[in-house]
């Protein structure tokens, strides 16, 4: 299957050069093909697409045009589908079948989208490498022995493989931004509280947010205008309209002020990455922005505030996994206490349970004040460092990881490392804001990303400028050869 953006499928299934059943065979034969090879799908729903595939076909026939009518995406395990297992990347749900749609999914079958099958990911979303599911690790297509990074690894190899056109994702702490740098995506983690979090299984609930993976800035666009929206089921959605990103996407980039954090460019920075964005940045500044040194004089403290606040977070909305109201039960329990136990021994894997023990450690009484409200204050320093910079600024552009795709195992058993991976995602989840991650070049013939940064719901202008850039560049048109 070539490499096809939504916006022309849109176009061919509009002009009746194929059906939307014709791609979604595309893609399932795609599917068949490649994913034993990358274990980027959990969960392959062919018929009912098939069926989907079908009804949009039959409604495009009768002149119904929904923005997504007939487009095939693949979805995040981690998303609520009903009739169609949620494991979210553990045992503990492997046997979980939701009686419900999360709101993300009804409202992108709503826009007519047709869903291929649930993708995967690190378990419960911990993680930057897709190394920690239970269901084995998702291959980068750019070099099989990489990671695709994490936790959204089989979204990311899902589009990067041309197993489906767009996938969504989740990102608590750079898992949009991540995977989408190392496999070459475009992908937007909105800010907190533009999409709605009900039937999203929840990691880390200030922080957690949905957003789209697709090869391009457009393609984002178009989906995130489906995604959004004020949700009166979830308390921290925003009750705020929803725009039509893709009518934004042509502004001018003239006069734009685009802040460059020195704290982003550190010694933790590989050497090839910084010469793709110092690259990229000149080529907006080519494009009419100017370029401004800033300062983001906390950033050296995202790993430690994140790694206390999202694991504090993610020991109590994980407590509810107890072996009694759904999910894994281990067998034949004793008694109360060796149900509770058993199960959650069985049914976590590691970096899930050092989670759990750092979180509840933080948390408990005597440790609070010093782990958990330190990290509180500290989030509330980050948070500051942003204001000021949207002051004087109106975007942030830098890298999104500090490195290329590295080797599987190489940093798996050594959680610092790994934590340290998001040393420059963490700080807009902990702030609240969006981001966007786009190609920007190759290093090693490994792909490299660019991360923009916006105030409070600027997805609009962080979407145009990524779109700008797309239209002077290639890096997002190209695809992994078979290695
Ligand atoms: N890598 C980060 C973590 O392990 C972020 C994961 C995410 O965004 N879901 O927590």
């Amino acid at each position: 299957m070539p490499a096809q953006t939504i916006t022309a499928l849109l176009k061919g299934m509009c002009n009746k050069e194929f059906s939307s059943v014709e791609i979604t065979r595309g893609y399932l034969a795609s599917i068949a093909a490649n994913n034993p090879g990358l274990n980027a799908f959990i969960t392959v729903t062919g018929e009912t697409a098939l069926a989907q595939a079908g009804a949009a076909d039959q409604r495009r026939a009768n002149g119904e045009n929904t923005p997504l009518l007939g487009v095939p995406l693949a979805h995040k395990d981690i998303f609520c589908t009903r009739g169609v297992r949620t494991s979210c990347g553990s045992r503990m749900l492997g046997n979980f079948v939701p009686p419900y749609d999360a709101t993300v999914i009804s409202k992108l079958n709503a826009a007519g989208s047709i869903s291929l099958g649930k993708t995967n990911m690190d378990e419960f979303a911990m993680g930057s490498s897709t190394e920690t599911s239970f269901y084995g690790p998702t291959l980068n297509p750019w070099a099989r022995d990489r990671v695709p990074g994490g936790s959204s690894g089989g979204s990311a190899v899902a589009v990067a493989a041309g197993l489906a056109p767009a996938a969504t994702g989740t990102d608590t702490g750079g898992s949009i931004r991540q995977p989408a740098a190392l496999c070459g995506l475009t992908g937007i983690k909105p800010t907190y509280g533009r999409v709605s979090r009900l039937g999203m299984v929840a990691f880390a609930s200030s922080l957690d947010q949905a957003g789209p993976m697709a090869r391009t800035a457009e393609d984002c666009a178009l989906l995130l205008s489906a995604m959004a929206g004020f949700d009166p089921a979830d308390s921290t959605s925003i009750d705020r309209e929803v725009e039509d990103y893709r009518s934004q996407l042509n502004r001018g980039l003239s006069g734009l002020k685009v802040g460059v954090p020195t704290e982003y460019f550190n010694a933790a920075l590989d050497d090839g990455i910084a010469g793709v964005v110092l690259e990229g940045l000149r080529q907006l500044e080519q494009m009419g922005v100017t370029l401004v040194d800033i300062s983001l004089p906390h950033t050296d403290l995202c790993v430690s505030a994140y790694y206390v606040i999202a694991p504090a977070e993610a020991s109590t909305n994980l407590s509810r996994y107890d072996g009694v109201r759904y999910g894994y039960r281990c067998a034949e329990p004793s008694d109360l206490h060796d149900l509770y136990s058993r199960t959650r021994e069985e049914g976590f894997g590691a970096e899930v349970k050092r989670r759990i023990l750092v979180g509840t450690y933080a948390l408990s009484a005597g440790y609070y004040e010093a782990y958990y409200r330190k990290a509180q204050q500290i989030r509330r320093l980050l948070q500051q460092d942003f204001v000021r910079a949207f002051e004087q600024v109106d975007i942030i552009a830098g890298p999104t990881t500090p490195h290329l795709a590295w080797r599987f195992g190489e940093k798996s058993s050594d959680p610092i490392a790994m934590y340290l991976e998001d040393s420059y995602t963490l700080g807009v989840n902990l702030a609240g804001l969006p981001a966007i991650s786009a190609p920007a070049g190759f290093s090693e013939q490994l792909p490299v990303g660019m991360q923009l940064i916006g105030d409070y719901f600027s997805e609009g202008r962080l979407l145009n400028v990524a779109h700008q850039f797309q239209q002077q560049t290639d890096w997002h048109q190209r695809t992994p050869v078979r290695n």
